[in-house]
């Protein structure tokens, strides 16, 4: 089986700035948790025991925490949340709008 290319993803550009994806097995950094935004070792982590689509997930969840952190805005977690779960299936549900953003 080929492993999906995001897989491989290591790194991040979140509001122009690197940020490294570490996908993992959960050790000390997690309690029951999915992921982690660490704005100031910038990096994102995320729990790879979980299925693919509740990692994709993660990823946008834990972006969303890094651009909150990034620019103060103190977004509650329900805020968070809803957010991710809002773009997560805009961009599943709108291809051709993404792929029309990528081709700009
Ligand atoms: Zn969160």
């Amino acid at each position: 089986m080929i492993e999906a290319k995001w897989k491989n993803t290591k790194t991040l550009s979140i509001c122009s700035l690197p940020v490294s994806l570490v996908r993992e097995d959960p050790g000390e950094w997690v309690d029951n948790g999915m992921g982690r935004s660490l704005l100031k070792d910038g990096k994102i982590l995320v729990n790879s025991s979980m299925p693919d689509d509740t990692q994709l997930w993660t990823i946008v969840h834990e972006s969303l925490h890094h651009i909150d952190d990034m620019n103060g805005l103190d977004l509650s977690e329900q805020v968070i949340s809803t957010m991710a779960t809002g773009v997560f299936d805009f961009i599943k549900q709108n291809p051709e709008i993404i792929k029309g953003i990528i081709d700009l």
